[in-house]
């Protein structure tokens, strides 16, 4: 019997989990074109876009979502600032 202790890692499910990502699943360059690739498998400049135009959207609507991200973004500003203490 042999070979029975041996698992591959991609059956582990880490693998599945952090995957490595190596090209840009917006834009589709790679490392070496596009600069580090995030955590969530976009280059740099994808994550600059659409952070930019969820900004856009967010302006464009001033419906509820961007009621709650204000009202999350005053909450978040109100716990840093410890009213209790200013
Ligand atoms: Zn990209």
């Amino acid at each position: 019997m042999h070979g029975g202790t041996s698992v591959p890692a991609s059956r582990l499910g880490w693998v599945a989990k952090y995957p490595r990502h190596r090209r840009c699943k917006l834009c589709g360059r790679d490392a070496s074109a596009a600069g580090p690739i995030s955590a969530r498998g976009k280059c740099a400049a994808c994550a600059d876009q659409r952070m930019v135009e969820n900004l856009h959207s967010l302006r464009a609507h001033r419906g509820e979502g961007f009621e709650r991200w204000y009202h999350e973004m005053h909450l978040t500003f109100q716990h840093e600032r410890s009213p209790a203490s200013g």
